[in-house]
């Protein structure tokens, strides 16, 4: 018996097969196929067709999508990163190819219950992750559910508004937790603060500096960079803000950083915990355990264990 997950991103498509034990048996990833709405359906069944033949006895396939999704109807609401498109009718559409039934969920709540399901093996059945990516989104279980709320677009940490009248967000609000966490947020202050970037960063003889992203400033704050270090100290404290406000509202047991800028922790964790600390009633942030997923695919691997236990 095999679950197989998919987690179509903005570029590409990464694809896990977990068996009945929940042990990964295969993980490969293809370029999204964006050309059209049309070729991406007609693509995404094929691949499912083949691993249908591929593997027997699958229970069942499902899809993680960056964006708004309708999980009840299997409908992609809205996706910026997929062509900004609306409103199409994936479960539909591809079930009508394939004959084969497929379900599908935002990718972020899938990082969520990957982390639920197989990083941490159920252990904790209150747990509230956060994907600290390009963009910022969660998941939240409570009680051992996954929370989705009436139009199912819980767990939008990333959109939780931290400093009212802030920085611009990419959804359009200003404020927004990703407008300073996100990848791009954290690009945005960083250029703001260095100003002369070329010249700046010109001391760094052995530091690849052809493009500025987090894994830059990361390893210029290994290099003792002052900015940088600062840089991420703020970036701790912004985000432990958005993580007390959670603790307040969910009381979680566990906090998982997933992503790629968690990997930064080193740098982020202090001011983060400060600011936790800060929060005046103490007794859940006391007892609240802050983890960084140690897999690479929470969201691929958390939509294979949907597939696998739907
Ligand atoms: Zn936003």
């Amino acid at each position: 018996m095999f679950g197989i997950g998919f987690d179509i991103g903005g570029t590409n498509t990464k694809i896990a097969v977990i068996d009945k034990n929940y042990t990964l048996i295969d993980r490969f990833d293809t370029p999204t196929p964006l050309k059209s709405y049309r070729y991406f359906v007609e693509k995404i069944a094929e691949i499912i067709k083949k691993l249908n033949n591929k593997y027997k006895g699958v229970k069942g396939f499902h899809l993680a999508i960056a964006g708004d999704v309708d999980w009840e109807n299997g409908i992609l609401r809205y996706a910026p990163n997929l062509k900004g498109w609306k409103n199409k009718k994936i479960k539909q559409d591809i079930e009508e190819i394939t004959g084969i039934k497929i379900s599908l969920n935002n990718d972020a709540n899938m990082a969520g219950y990957g982390a639920y399901v197989f990083e941490f093996k159920k252990r904790y059945k209150d747990m509230v992750t956060f994907t600290l990516g390009t963009g910022v989104g969660g998941g939240i279980i409570i009680d051992g559910n996954i929370i989705r709320g009436k139009t199912t677009t819980a767990g939008e940490m990333g959109h939780m508004v931290i400093i009212e009248n802030g920085k611009r967000c990419r959804c359009g609000n200003n404020g927004c937790v990703e407008a300073y966490c996100g990848s791009y947020g954290i690009v945005r202050e960083f250029m703001e603060r260095v100003g002369d970037y070329k010249n700046y960063i010109s001391k760094y003889k052995d530091i690849r500096t052809d493009r500025i992203d987090p894994y830059l400033i990361y390893i210029l704050a290994k290099n003792g960079d002052k900015l940088a270090t600062d840089l991420w100290k703020d970036y701790g404290y912004k985000l432990g803000t958005a993580i007390g406000n959670v603790i307040m509202i969910l009381n979680p047991e566990v906090v998982v950083l997933s992503g790629g800028v968690s990997r930064a922790y080193h740098f982020f964790m202090p001011s983060l915990k400060k600011r936790l600390n800060e929060y005046g009633i103490k007794t859940p942030v006391k007892n609240v355990k802050i983890y960084i997923s140690k897999e690479k695919d929470l969201g691929v691997i958390g939509s294979a264990c949907y597939a696998l236990e739907r």
